[in-house]
Protein backbone atom coordinates (compact mmCIF):
# COMPACT_ATOMS: atom_id res chain seq x y z
CA UNK A 1 0.00 0.00 0.00
CA UNK A 2 1.79 3.59 -1.08
CA UNK A 3 1.56 5.85 1.52
CA UNK A 4 2.38 3.69 4.53
CA UNK A 5 5.65 4.52 6.62
CA UNK A 6 7.59 2.45 9.12
CA UNK A 7 5.28 2.77 13.10
CA UNK A 8 7.29 5.16 15.29
CA UNK A 9 6.49 2.19 17.84
CA UNK A 10 9.82 0.55 16.76
CA UNK A 11 11.28 3.02 18.51
CA UNK A 12 10.42 1.87 21.77
CA UNK A 13 12.29 -0.61 23.74
CA UNK A 14 12.08 -4.37 22.20
CA UNK A 15 9.87 -5.80 24.94
CA UNK A 16 6.81 -3.04 23.89
CA UNK A 17 5.99 -5.34 20.76
CA UNK A 18 6.98 -8.22 19.12
CA UNK A 19 7.91 -8.39 15.36
CA UNK A 20 5.47 -10.60 13.11
CA UNK A 21 4.96 -10.98 9.47
CA UNK A 22 1.34 -11.22 8.88
CA UNK A 23 0.23 -14.76 7.40
CA UNK A 24 -0.68 -14.76 4.10
CA UNK A 25 -3.86 -16.03 2.85
CA UNK A 26 -5.24 -18.07 -0.10
CA UNK A 27 -7.62 -16.02 -2.08
CA UNK A 28 -7.91 -12.45 -0.61
CA UNK A 29 -10.98 -10.39 -2.44
CA UNK A 30 -11.20 -6.75 -1.63
CA UNK A 31 -15.09 -6.56 -0.09
CA UNK A 32 -15.35 -2.66 0.89
CA UNK A 33 -12.08 -0.02 0.57
CA UNK A 34 -12.99 3.74 2.38
CA UNK A 35 -12.54 5.75 -0.65
CA UNK A 36 -13.16 8.87 1.75
CA UNK A 37 -10.72 7.88 4.40
CA UNK A 38 -8.16 7.00 1.80
CA UNK A 39 -7.77 10.39 0.23
CA UNK A 40 -7.37 11.78 3.84
CA UNK A 41 -4.22 9.68 4.69
CA UNK A 42 -2.90 9.58 0.73
CA UNK A 43 -2.90 5.81 0.57
CA UNK A 44 -4.08 3.34 -2.02
CA UNK A 45 -5.69 0.42 -2.06
CA UNK A 46 -3.16 -2.52 -2.60
CA UNK A 47 -5.06 -5.90 -2.10
CA UNK A 48 -1.69 -8.36 -1.40
CA UNK A 49 -1.26 -5.95 1.70
CA UNK A 50 -4.65 -5.64 2.90
CA UNK A 51 -4.63 -8.95 2.55
CA UNK A 52 -1.38 -9.48 4.79
CA UNK A 53 0.16 -11.21 1.71
CA UNK A 54 2.68 -8.43 1.08
CA UNK A 55 4.22 -6.22 3.83
CA UNK A 56 4.66 -2.51 2.14
CA UNK A 57 8.27 -1.59 1.57
CA UNK A 58 10.35 -0.17 4.63
CA UNK A 59 7.57 -1.25 6.88
CA UNK A 60 8.15 -3.53 9.71
CA UNK A 61 4.94 -5.36 11.15
CA UNK A 62 4.51 -6.31 15.29
CA UNK A 63 1.99 -7.38 17.95
CA UNK A 64 2.05 -4.78 20.41
CA UNK A 65 2.29 -6.38 23.99
CA UNK A 66 -0.55 -5.29 26.33
CA UNK A 67 -2.01 -6.37 29.56
CA UNK A 68 -5.70 -5.85 31.26
CA UNK A 69 -8.03 -6.35 33.36
CA UNK A 70 -11.50 -8.56 31.81
CA UNK A 71 -14.28 -7.89 33.23
CA UNK A 72 -12.51 -6.54 36.89
CA UNK A 73 -9.77 -9.36 36.72
CA UNK A 74 -6.46 -9.24 35.88
CA UNK A 75 -4.75 -10.61 33.06
CA UNK A 76 -1.20 -9.78 32.87
CA UNK A 77 -0.52 -10.83 29.20
CA UNK A 78 -3.00 -10.39 26.37
CA UNK A 79 -1.27 -8.61 23.54
CA UNK A 80 -1.93 -8.47 19.48
CA UNK A 81 -3.07 -11.53 19.45
CA UNK A 82 -4.71 -11.33 16.05
CA UNK A 83 -3.79 -8.05 15.03
CA UNK A 84 -0.65 -6.17 13.22
CA UNK A 85 0.56 -2.83 13.44
CA UNK A 86 1.48 -2.34 9.42
CA UNK A 87 2.73 1.42 9.29
CA UNK A 88 1.64 4.87 9.54
CA UNK A 89 0.15 7.07 7.38
CA UNK A 90 -0.36 10.91 7.38
CA UNK A 91 -3.37 13.68 7.17
CA UNK A 92 -3.19 16.70 5.43
CA UNK A 93 -2.54 18.19 8.79
CA UNK A 94 0.59 16.24 9.32
CA UNK A 95 -1.37 14.17 12.26
CA UNK A 96 0.12 10.66 12.18
CA UNK A 97 -2.10 7.63 12.42
CA UNK A 98 -1.87 3.61 12.65
CA UNK A 99 -2.80 1.69 10.09
CA UNK A 100 -3.42 -2.43 11.63
CA UNK A 101 -4.79 -4.85 10.08
CA UNK A 102 -6.79 -7.44 12.31
CA UNK A 103 -7.43 -10.81 11.21
CA UNK A 104 -3.95 -11.07 10.06
CA UNK A 105 -2.77 -14.29 11.46
CA UNK A 106 -1.09 -15.61 14.70
CA UNK A 107 1.25 -13.59 17.00
CA UNK A 108 3.28 -14.17 20.05
CA UNK A 109 0.23 -13.42 21.72
CA UNK A 110 -2.42 -15.65 19.98
CA UNK A 111 -2.33 -17.81 23.03
CA UNK A 112 -5.16 -20.20 22.05
CA UNK A 113 -6.60 -18.70 19.33
CA UNK A 114 -5.83 -18.94 15.64
CA UNK A 115 -5.11 -15.27 14.93
CA UNK A 116 -7.45 -15.16 12.18
CA UNK A 117 -11.35 -13.17 11.86
CA UNK A 118 -15.01 -14.16 10.63
CA UNK A 119 -16.12 -12.23 8.00
CA UNK A 120 -19.63 -10.89 10.12
CA UNK A 121 -17.05 -9.34 13.03
CA UNK A 122 -15.09 -7.59 10.32
CA UNK A 123 -18.05 -6.25 8.16
CA UNK A 124 -19.84 -5.51 11.87
CA UNK A 125 -16.92 -3.31 12.90
CA UNK A 126 -16.52 -1.72 9.40
CA UNK A 127 -20.14 -0.71 9.51
CA UNK A 128 -20.10 0.60 13.07
CA UNK A 129 -16.69 2.30 13.62
CA UNK A 130 -17.68 4.35 10.51
CA UNK A 131 -21.00 5.20 11.33
CA UNK A 132 -19.98 6.30 14.96
CA UNK A 133 -17.36 8.94 12.80
CA UNK A 134 -20.25 10.21 11.47
CA UNK A 135 -21.99 10.96 14.55
CA UNK A 136 -18.91 12.79 15.80
CA UNK A 137 -18.13 10.71 18.16
CA UNK A 138 -13.78 9.57 18.75
CA UNK A 139 -13.24 6.19 16.89
CA UNK A 140 -11.00 4.04 15.24
CA UNK A 141 -11.97 4.35 11.75
CA UNK A 142 -12.05 1.07 9.37
CA UNK A 143 -10.49 1.55 5.76
CA UNK A 144 -10.91 -1.95 4.32
CA UNK A 145 -12.60 -5.40 4.63
CA UNK A 146 -11.25 -8.29 2.87
CA UNK A 147 -12.49 -11.51 2.49
CA UNK A 148 -9.42 -14.24 2.99
CA UNK A 149 -10.93 -17.32 0.58
CA UNK A 150 -10.15 -19.57 4.01
CA UNK A 151 -12.68 -20.85 6.77
CA UNK A 152 -12.29 -19.72 10.29
CA UNK A 153 -13.56 -22.45 12.75
CA UNK A 154 -16.17 -20.83 15.26
CA UNK A 155 -19.31 -22.39 16.34
CA UNK A 156 -19.37 -23.24 12.47
CA UNK A 157 -16.98 -23.25 9.75
CA UNK A 158 -17.27 -19.32 8.50
CA UNK A 159 -15.64 -17.68 5.72
CA UNK A 160 -12.68 -15.60 7.03
CA UNK A 161 -11.99 -12.02 6.80
CA UNK A 162 -9.66 -9.63 7.65
CA UNK A 163 -10.19 -5.58 8.96
CA UNK A 164 -7.66 -2.84 8.14
CA UNK A 165 -8.25 0.08 11.30
CA UNK A 166 -6.85 3.07 11.71
CA UNK A 167 -5.69 4.59 14.76
CA UNK A 168 -4.72 7.61 15.95
CA UNK A 169 -2.67 4.90 18.47
CA UNK A 170 -3.53 1.61 19.70
CA UNK A 171 -1.92 2.74 22.86
CA UNK A 172 -4.39 1.49 25.71
CA UNK A 173 -4.44 1.34 29.27
CA UNK A 174 -3.78 -2.32 29.39
CA UNK A 175 -0.12 -1.24 27.91
CA UNK A 176 0.51 0.55 30.82
CA UNK A 177 -0.66 -1.61 32.68
CA UNK A 178 1.99 -4.21 31.30
CA UNK A 179 4.71 -3.13 32.02
CA UNK A 180 3.59 -1.48 35.71
CA UNK A 181 2.54 -5.48 36.27
CA UNK A 182 5.73 -5.97 35.58
CA UNK A 183 7.27 -2.75 37.65
CA UNK A 184 9.82 -2.43 34.39
CA UNK A 185 9.84 1.36 34.79
CA UNK A 186 11.79 2.82 31.92
CA UNK A 187 9.40 0.48 29.69
CA UNK A 188 6.46 1.78 31.42
CA UNK A 189 8.20 5.54 30.88
CA UNK A 190 8.87 4.77 27.03
CA UNK A 191 5.42 4.03 26.25
CA UNK A 192 4.13 6.62 28.26
CA UNK A 193 6.05 9.62 26.59
CA UNK A 194 5.13 7.68 23.23
CA UNK A 195 1.61 8.52 23.94
CA UNK A 196 2.34 12.21 25.00
CA UNK A 197 4.16 12.93 21.85
CA UNK A 198 1.41 11.74 19.80
CA UNK A 199 -1.46 12.78 21.92
CA UNK A 200 -0.65 15.70 23.92
CA UNK A 201 2.67 16.93 22.35
CA UNK A 202 2.59 20.24 23.97
CA UNK A 203 2.88 18.41 27.68
CA UNK A 204 6.46 17.25 26.58
CA UNK A 205 8.20 19.80 28.14
CA UNK A 206 6.39 20.29 31.37
CA UNK A 207 8.03 18.84 34.46
CA UNK A 208 4.36 17.84 35.39
CA UNK A 209 3.62 16.03 32.07
CA UNK A 210 3.14 12.80 33.62
CA UNK A 211 0.18 13.82 35.87
CA UNK A 212 -1.46 16.59 33.18
CA UNK A 213 -1.50 13.56 30.46
CA UNK A 214 -3.14 11.45 33.25
CA UNK A 215 -5.81 14.35 33.82
CA UNK A 216 -6.16 14.69 29.77
CA UNK A 217 -7.07 10.85 29.37
CA UNK A 218 -9.56 11.33 32.30
CA UNK A 219 -10.89 14.40 30.10
CA UNK A 220 -11.02 12.80 26.88
CA UNK A 221 -12.81 9.57 28.57
CA UNK A 222 -15.40 11.26 30.02
CA UNK A 223 -15.85 13.53 26.84
CA UNK A 224 -16.26 10.19 25.34
CA UNK A 225 -18.60 8.26 27.50
CA UNK A 226 -20.87 11.35 27.65
CA UNK A 227 -21.05 11.00 23.46
CA UNK A 228 -21.52 7.35 23.80
CA UNK A 229 -24.87 7.98 26.73
CA UNK A 230 -26.09 10.36 24.55
CA UNK A 231 -26.10 8.34 21.77
CA UNK A 232 -27.67 5.29 23.14
CA UNK A 233 -24.22 3.30 22.28
CA UNK A 234 -23.07 0.41 23.95
CA UNK A 235 -19.23 -0.74 24.02
CA UNK A 236 -20.10 -4.03 25.76
CA UNK A 237 -16.63 -4.95 26.61
CA UNK A 238 -14.95 -1.96 28.30
CA UNK A 239 -12.24 -4.26 29.52
CA UNK A 240 -9.12 -2.10 30.37
CA UNK A 241 -7.36 -3.39 27.44
CA UNK A 242 -10.19 -2.21 25.08
CA UNK A 243 -9.49 2.05 26.50
CA UNK A 244 -7.40 4.04 24.78
CA UNK A 245 -5.61 6.59 25.91
CA UNK A 246 -5.83 8.46 22.85
CA UNK A 247 -10.03 8.90 24.09
CA UNK A 248 -11.18 6.81 20.98
CA UNK A 249 -13.72 4.51 21.11
CA UNK A 250 -11.95 0.66 19.99
CA UNK A 251 -12.74 -2.62 19.90
CA UNK A 252 -16.21 -3.19 18.59
CA UNK A 253 -17.05 -6.43 19.27
CA UNK A 254 -20.45 -6.99 21.07
CA UNK A 255 -21.16 -3.31 21.07
CA UNK A 256 -24.86 -2.13 19.64
CA UNK A 257 -26.96 0.93 19.88
CA UNK A 258 -30.01 0.78 22.70
CA UNK A 259 -33.12 1.36 21.18
CA UNK A 260 -35.99 1.31 23.95
CA UNK A 261 -34.65 3.24 26.55
CA UNK A 262 -33.46 1.43 29.40
CA UNK A 263 -30.56 1.94 31.53
CA UNK A 264 -30.10 -1.73 32.51
CA UNK A 265 -29.86 -2.65 28.62
CA UNK A 266 -27.38 -5.20 27.91
CA UNK A 267 -26.49 -7.18 25.10
CA UNK A 268 -23.25 -8.94 25.10
CA UNK A 269 -23.49 -12.61 25.25
CA UNK A 270 -20.65 -13.16 27.10
CA UNK A 271 -21.46 -10.23 30.18
CA UNK A 272 -24.00 -12.50 32.34
CA UNK A 273 -23.49 -10.08 35.43
CA UNK A 274 -24.11 -7.03 32.94
CA UNK A 275 -21.35 -5.46 34.27
CA UNK A 276 -21.40 -3.41 30.98
CA UNK A 277 -24.82 -2.50 31.17
CA UNK A 278 -25.67 0.80 29.18
CA UNK A 279 -26.40 2.87 32.83
CA UNK A 280 -22.80 1.69 34.21
CA UNK A 281 -20.40 3.04 31.51
CA UNK A 282 -19.84 6.03 33.24
CA UNK A 283 -18.73 4.20 36.56
CA UNK A 284 -16.89 1.90 35.04
CA UNK A 285 -14.72 4.02 32.92
CA UNK A 286 -13.62 5.47 36.02
CA UNK A 287 -12.81 2.00 37.36
CA UNK A 288 -10.79 1.84 34.28
CA UNK A 289 -9.45 5.08 35.09
CA UNK A 290 -8.13 3.98 38.18
CA UNK A 291 -6.30 1.24 36.89
CA UNK A 292 -4.52 3.65 34.59
CA UNK A 293 -3.74 5.90 37.69
CA UNK A 294 -2.50 2.88 39.66
CA UNK A 295 0.28 1.75 37.12
CA UNK A 296 1.08 5.65 36.18
CA UNK A 297 2.02 5.62 39.99
CA UNK A 298 5.94 5.31 39.64
CA UNK A 299 5.31 8.21 37.54
CA UNK A 300 3.74 10.70 39.25
CA UNK A 301 6.21 10.55 42.42
CA UNK A 302 8.86 8.55 43.96
CA UNK A 303 6.81 8.27 47.00
CA UNK A 304 3.88 5.77 46.48
CA UNK A 305 1.91 7.92 49.11
CA UNK A 306 2.58 11.24 47.49
CA UNK A 307 1.85 9.88 43.85
CA UNK A 308 -1.63 8.27 45.38
CA UNK A 309 -2.87 11.32 46.37
CA UNK A 310 -1.66 13.18 43.04
CA UNK A 311 -3.68 10.23 41.24
CA UNK A 312 -6.68 10.54 43.49
CA UNK A 313 -6.98 14.19 42.93
CA UNK A 314 -6.69 13.75 38.99
CA UNK A 315 -9.41 10.88 39.57
CA UNK A 316 -11.85 12.67 41.36
CA UNK A 317 -11.98 15.15 38.72
CA UNK A 318 -13.58 12.64 36.49
CA UNK A 319 -17.79 12.55 37.86
CA UNK A 320 -17.84 16.01 37.55
CA UNK A 321 -16.23 16.26 34.28
CA UNK A 322 -18.31 13.09 32.79
CA UNK A 323 -21.31 15.45 34.29
CA UNK A 324 -20.46 18.21 32.36
CA UNK A 325 -20.01 16.72 29.22
CA UNK A 326 -23.12 14.63 29.21
CA UNK A 327 -25.27 17.32 30.70
CA UNK A 328 -24.07 19.99 27.41
CA UNK A 329 -25.16 17.27 25.41
CA UNK A 330 -28.32 16.33 26.63
CA UNK A 331 -28.86 19.93 26.81
CA UNK A 332 -28.36 20.46 22.91
CA UNK A 333 -30.59 16.99 22.38
CA UNK A 334 -33.26 18.85 23.80
CA UNK A 335 -32.09 22.27 22.01
CA UNK A 336 -30.93 24.03 25.43
CA UNK A 337 -27.61 26.30 25.35
CA UNK A 338 -27.78 27.72 28.42
CA UNK A 339 -27.46 26.69 31.96
CA UNK A 340 -30.51 26.59 34.40
CA UNK A 341 -30.17 24.67 37.58
CA UNK A 342 -33.30 22.96 37.15
CA UNK A 343 -31.82 20.92 33.39
CA UNK A 344 -30.42 17.59 35.04
CA UNK A 345 -34.20 17.10 36.40
CA UNK A 346 -35.85 17.86 33.36
CA UNK A 347 -32.97 15.86 31.44
CA UNK A 348 -33.68 13.03 34.19
CA UNK A 349 -37.68 13.56 34.07
CA UNK A 350 -37.09 12.75 30.16
CA UNK A 351 -35.75 9.66 30.35
CA UNK A 352 -37.48 8.23 32.99
CA UNK A 353 -41.18 9.12 30.81
CA UNK A 354 -39.35 6.87 27.70
CA UNK A 355 -38.54 4.22 30.60
CA UNK A 356 -41.55 3.83 31.49
CA UNK A 357 -43.26 4.21 28.19
CA UNK A 358 -40.70 1.93 26.72
CA UNK A 359 -39.96 4.14 24.24
CA UNK A 360 -36.98 4.62 21.65
CA UNK A 361 -34.45 6.14 22.28
CA UNK A 362 -33.17 8.20 18.92
CA UNK A 363 -36.78 8.13 17.68
CA UNK A 364 -38.36 10.26 20.40
CA UNK A 365 -35.42 12.77 20.37
CA UNK A 366 -35.70 13.42 16.68
CA UNK A 367 -39.79 13.35 17.02
CA UNK A 368 -39.07 15.83 20.09
CA UNK A 369 -36.70 18.25 17.25
CA UNK A 370 -39.78 18.16 14.84
CA UNK A 371 -42.45 18.82 17.97
CA UNK A 372 -39.81 22.01 19.29
CA UNK A 373 -42.04 23.62 16.33
CA UNK A 374 -45.03 22.56 16.53
CA UNK A 375 -47.34 20.24 19.27
CA UNK A 376 -46.57 16.57 18.38
CA UNK A 377 -49.66 15.14 19.65
CA UNK A 378 -48.26 11.35 20.04
CA UNK A 379 -45.29 12.78 22.01
CA UNK A 380 -47.65 15.36 24.43
CA UNK A 381 -50.39 12.90 25.50
CA UNK A 382 -47.50 10.15 27.26
CA UNK A 383 -46.73 13.29 29.45
CA UNK A 384 -48.23 16.62 28.87
CA UNK A 385 -46.80 18.26 32.25
CA UNK A 386 -43.00 17.56 31.43
CA UNK A 387 -43.99 18.92 27.65
CA UNK A 388 -45.21 21.98 29.33
CA UNK A 389 -42.30 22.13 31.27
CA UNK A 390 -39.79 21.53 28.64
CA UNK A 391 -41.82 24.43 26.39
CA UNK A 392 -41.15 26.89 29.49
CA UNK A 393 -37.48 26.20 29.62
CA UNK A 394 -37.58 26.47 25.94
CA UNK A 395 -38.34 30.34 26.52
CA UNK A 396 -35.62 31.14 28.79
CA UNK A 397 -33.16 30.37 25.77
CA UNK A 398 -34.66 33.25 23.67
CA UNK A 399 -34.40 32.35 20.43
CA UNK A 400 -37.50 31.35 17.97
CA UNK A 401 -38.66 27.94 18.03
CA UNK A 402 -37.09 27.03 14.14
CA UNK A 403 -33.65 27.89 15.92
CA UNK A 404 -34.21 25.44 18.55
CA UNK A 405 -35.96 23.02 15.93
CA UNK A 406 -32.30 23.65 13.84
CA UNK A 407 -29.88 23.00 17.20
CA UNK A 408 -32.14 20.28 17.66
CA UNK A 409 -31.64 18.41 14.57
CA UNK A 410 -28.36 19.05 14.99
CA UNK A 411 -27.54 17.02 17.90
CA UNK A 412 -30.40 14.30 17.15
CA UNK A 413 -29.79 12.06 14.57
CA UNK A 414 -32.43 9.62 12.57
CA UNK A 415 -30.37 7.26 11.73
CA UNK A 416 -28.08 4.64 13.66
CA UNK A 417 -26.84 1.46 13.23
CA UNK A 418 -29.78 -0.50 14.33
CA UNK A 419 -28.43 -4.25 15.02
CA UNK A 420 -31.24 -6.04 12.89
CA UNK A 421 -29.89 -3.60 10.01
CA UNK A 422 -26.03 -4.58 10.90
CA UNK A 423 -27.00 -8.10 11.49
CA UNK A 424 -29.43 -7.75 7.62
CA UNK A 425 -26.22 -6.57 6.15
CA UNK A 426 -23.84 -8.97 7.50
CA UNK A 427 -25.90 -12.14 6.69
CA UNK A 428 -25.53 -10.68 3.12
CA UNK A 429 -21.91 -10.14 3.14
CA UNK A 430 -21.47 -13.77 4.10
CA UNK A 431 -23.92 -14.59 0.91
CA UNK A 432 -21.40 -12.57 -1.24
CA UNK A 433 -23.23 -9.39 -1.29
CA UNK A 434 -22.01 -6.21 -0.17
CA UNK A 435 -24.48 -3.92 -1.40
CA UNK A 436 -26.83 -4.23 1.79
CA UNK A 437 -23.97 -3.09 3.64
CA UNK A 438 -22.63 -0.13 1.32
CA UNK A 439 -25.95 0.80 1.05
CA UNK A 440 -26.68 0.80 5.26
CA UNK A 441 -23.22 2.32 5.03
CA UNK A 442 -24.02 5.25 2.41
CA UNK A 443 -27.13 6.08 4.95
CA UNK A 444 -25.31 5.85 8.18
CA UNK A 445 -22.57 8.47 6.89
CA UNK A 446 -25.31 11.40 7.16
CA UNK A 447 -27.40 10.52 10.06
CA UNK A 448 -28.63 13.90 10.98
CA UNK A 449 -30.12 14.74 7.51
CA UNK A 450 -33.37 13.21 6.55
CA UNK A 451 -32.37 10.48 3.61
CA UNK A 452 -35.38 9.80 1.18
CA UNK A 453 -36.30 6.43 0.80
CA UNK A 454 -34.13 5.75 4.28
CA UNK A 455 -37.37 5.04 6.21
CA UNK A 456 -36.67 1.34 6.58
CA UNK A 457 -33.68 3.14 8.64
CA UNK A 458 -35.26 4.63 11.14
CA UNK A 459 -37.82 2.01 12.43
CA UNK A 460 -36.65 -0.59 15.61
CA UNK A 461 -36.62 -3.83 14.97
CA UNK A 462 -39.70 -5.40 14.56
CA UNK A 463 -40.26 -7.95 17.34
CA UNK A 464 -39.75 -10.91 15.08
CA UNK A 465 -35.90 -9.58 14.23
CA UNK A 466 -35.25 -8.38 17.33
CA UNK A 467 -31.37 -9.12 18.72
CA UNK A 468 -30.70 -9.45 22.51
CA UNK A 469 -27.40 -10.82 22.17
CA UNK A 470 -24.48 -9.75 20.45
CA UNK A 471 -20.73 -11.73 20.76
CA UNK A 472 -17.89 -10.84 20.40
CA UNK A 473 -15.63 -11.12 17.34
CA UNK A 474 -13.04 -13.99 18.30
P1 LIG B 1 -10.85 -8.63 22.51
O1 LIG B 1 -11.95 -9.44 23.12
O2 LIG B 1 -11.04 -8.43 21.04
O3 LIG B 1 -10.59 -7.35 23.21
O4 LIG B 1 -9.53 -9.51 22.63
C1 LIG B 1 -8.95 -9.83 23.85
C2 LIG B 1 -7.65 -10.54 23.63
O5 LIG B 1 -7.84 -11.78 22.96
C3 LIG B 1 -6.62 -9.78 22.82
O6 LIG B 1 -5.36 -10.06 23.34
C4 LIG B 1 -6.79 -10.38 21.44
O7 LIG B 1 -5.64 -10.23 20.65
C5 LIG B 1 -7.03 -11.84 21.78
N1 LIG B 1 -7.76 -12.54 20.71
C6 LIG B 1 -9.05 -12.36 20.38
N2 LIG B 1 -9.38 -13.17 19.35
C7 LIG B 1 -8.28 -13.85 19.00
C8 LIG B 1 -7.99 -14.86 18.00
N3 LIG B 1 -8.90 -15.29 17.15
N4 LIG B 1 -6.73 -15.33 17.98
C9 LIG B 1 -5.79 -14.91 18.84
N5 LIG B 1 -6.01 -13.99 19.79
C10 LIG B 1 -7.24 -13.47 19.89
MG1 LIG C 1 -9.63 -5.78 22.31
Amino acid sequence: MNGLTQSSYVSLPERCYAVQNPDPVAAPELLWFNDGLANELGVTAQLDVLAGNAVPEGCTPLAQAYAGHQFGGFVPQLGDGRALLLGEAKDAKGKHYDVQLKGSGRTPFSRNGDGRSALGPVVREAILSEAMHALDVPTTRALACVKTGERVQRETGLDGGILTRVASSHVRVGTCEYFAAKSDIEALKSVVDYAITRHDAELLENENKYLLFYESVIDRQASLVAKWMSLGFIHGVMNTDNTTLSGETIDYGPCAFMEAYDPATCFSAIDAGARYAYGNQPSIMQWNLTALGEALLPLFDENVNVAAGKAGDALSGYAERFAEHYTTAMRAKLGLKKHDASDRELIGDWLSLLQRNELDFTNSFSSLSRSAASTDEALNAVDASWFVKWRARLTQENVSSEAIEKRMKAANPLYIPRNHKVEEAIVAAYAGDMSVSERLMMVLSNPYEEQRGAEDYMHPAPANARIYQTFCGT
